[in-house]
């Protein structure tokens, strides 16, 4: 964590320069590896920098879907119909409130080449599409929804499409062998091949400033310490702020106690020392968070809050559903299934823990539960009688989905349960990847992607957005730092 100071060291204070490129890229996920290929291909010299002993960040840890569409050749192979239009109504609708507009927008349009780019650096993927709730999915799918695109609200507002694109990973493992971990082979591989050069172990602790502008930084090796200029421009790719506990204590107090998704690393360091050199920050308290249990039970069950009402359609994005548990409910929740349930998730594969309580009768489990009599009964009568019907007028749960429950009912105490999380909030930048400061200028000779910016999740989150904004705008980001002149 902390362990030196985070403000800038002016360039007249550098003893000497232990090394000299054109752009310093610092942090080697999906996002750093992007840009270093597009900064290289623009002609400049590039070293990137890691922390950790090699490449990857959480991106090699990812699932892998990357947020794209816009009608793909991906898409089209599985019969999906989409458009720019389509894609930006939509996002603009799930990743609010405050979207970046002119980050969304160029999104939009630069989907289906970004699809080539990353097709050109050879990532692969399988025309086939997944259509079953789940974190991800099984080897060889390589298309499904990840944003609750087929659930309400969202489906009334744009037609549906699935744009979670997963590369192709053989015998993948969630968590061990994943997805990211083919993305991000084929991107290093490629920048190597641009001729970008890497160094590892290596940790970035300020950046250097020359009369505002941003000239290199200070990095930290096996205990020694030097300093790296860049002749055009740093491009910070760090990663985010979810491992560092004052942080999170600081913006985005809600998230503490939870799980990491991601590495320690994600300290929120390429985040403070922007900062501490004049840059602005946006969405601080934003965030990933994934509803602990499966999407398959989840859209299956009644999710309930702590006085036993239902508050979600539960077949939306498990994690639009876990921003409304974490930030809304305070994760205060109860999950409710009966046996059909269970059994209908087994036989999917998916994962039904064991019930907190099980009983016939629902007053039992209103004791147990700690909530006021009757309020479970109506929940359960409502939603029944909905379900009978085919409908579900309080929440809009899709058909697919609806069934009555029975008795004997299971009810899971999620009370207190953590929730996976990575943090959405980091610097303000243009959608060419430019740091900006309070005043919204940019600050001269710094750019920035991935977690350590706030971008295209500026609030709301869909699978994919992390990967697909992180690659898109790392380019941007990448190219923008090698064109700048020196
Ligand atoms: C299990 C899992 C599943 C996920 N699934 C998906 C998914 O399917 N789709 C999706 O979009 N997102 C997914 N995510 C989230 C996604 O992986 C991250 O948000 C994304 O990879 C961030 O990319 P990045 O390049 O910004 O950061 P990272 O990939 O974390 O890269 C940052 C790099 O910077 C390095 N670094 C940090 N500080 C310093 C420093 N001071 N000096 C030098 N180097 C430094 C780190 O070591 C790291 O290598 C998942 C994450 C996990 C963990």
């Amino acid at each position: 964590m902390e362990t030196t100071a985070t403000a800038p060291v002016r360039a007249s204070e550098v003893p000497t320069w232990a090394a000299e490129v054109d752009v310093l890229v610092i942090g080697n996920g999906c996002a750093g590896a992007s840009a270093s290929i597009e900064a290289a291909r623009a002609g400049a010299e590039v070293l990137v920098l890691d922390a950790a002993g090699g490449w990857g960040g959480a991106s090699a840890m990812a699932g892998g879907s990357l947020y794209l569409g816009g009608g793909t050749p991906l898409q089209k192979a599985c019969g999906v119909e989409d458009s720019p239009e389509a894609m930006h109504a939509f996002l603009k609708a799930a990743t609010g409130p405050d979207p970046d507009e002119a980050k969304l927008a160029a999104y939009c349009e630069g989907s289906l080449e970004h699809f080539d780019w990353l097709v050109a650096c050879g990532v692969p993927f399988v025309p086939k599409l997944w259509d079953q709730p789940s974190w991800e999915a099984p080897t060889g799918y390589g298309l499904m929804y990840t944003g609750g695109e087929n659930a309400h609200p969202f489906d009334d507002l744009v037609p549906p499409a699935p744009r979670g694109h997963i590369p192709h990973m053989e015998g993948k493992r969630p968590g061990e062998r994943s997805a990211g971990w083919t993305l991000m082979r084929h991107l290093v591989a490629t920048a190597e091949r641009a001729g970008v050069r890497c160094r590892y172990d290596t940790r970035a602790e300020r950046l250097a400033v020359d009369d505002g502008v941003v000239v290199g930084a200070q990095v930290s090796a096996y205990g020694e310490r030097c300093f790296v200029r860049a002749r055009r421009g740093v491009v910070l790719s760090a990663g985010g702020f979810a491992a560092n506990g004052p942080m999170l204590a600081q913006h985005a107090p809600r998230l503490l106690g939870n799980m990491l998704i991601g590495t320690d690393r994600d300290d929120g360091r390429g985040i403070r020392m922007a900062q501490a050199a004049g840059a602005a920050v946006r969405h601080m308290e934003a965030a990933q968070t994934s509803f602990p249990a499966d999407p398959a039970l989840l859209c299956r069950s009644l999710l309930l809050d702590r006085h036993g009402r239902r508050f979600v359609n539960e077949d939306t994005y498990p994690g639009r559903v876990g921003q409304a548990a974490l930030y809304q409910q305070d994760r205060q929740v109860f999950l409710l299934y009966d046996d059909a349930v269970a059994e209908e998730v087994r036989q999917t594969g998916g994962h039904v823990p064991e019930a907190t309580w099980v009983s016939d009768d629902v007053a039992e489990l209103e004791e147990s539960m700690g909530i006021a009599p009757d309020v479970l009964a109506e929940t359960i009568a409502a939603y029944n009688a909905g379900a009978e019907a085919g409908r579900d007028p309080l929440l809009h749960k899709s058909a697919r989905w609806l069934r009555p429950v029975a008795a004997p009912y299971g009810v899971l105490d999620l009370r207190g349960a953590r929730f996976g999380v990575f943090t959405l909030g980091g610097l303000h930048t243009t959608p060419q990847g430019e740091v900006l400061d309070l005043d919204g200028e940019p600050v001269p000779g710094l750019f920035a992607a991935g977690r350590t910016t706030s971008g295209v999740p500026a609030w709301g989150y869909c699978s994919g957005t992390s990967l697909g904004d992180a690659t898109f705008f790392g380019r941007r980001a990448g190219r923008s730092a090698a064109r700048r002149s020196r």
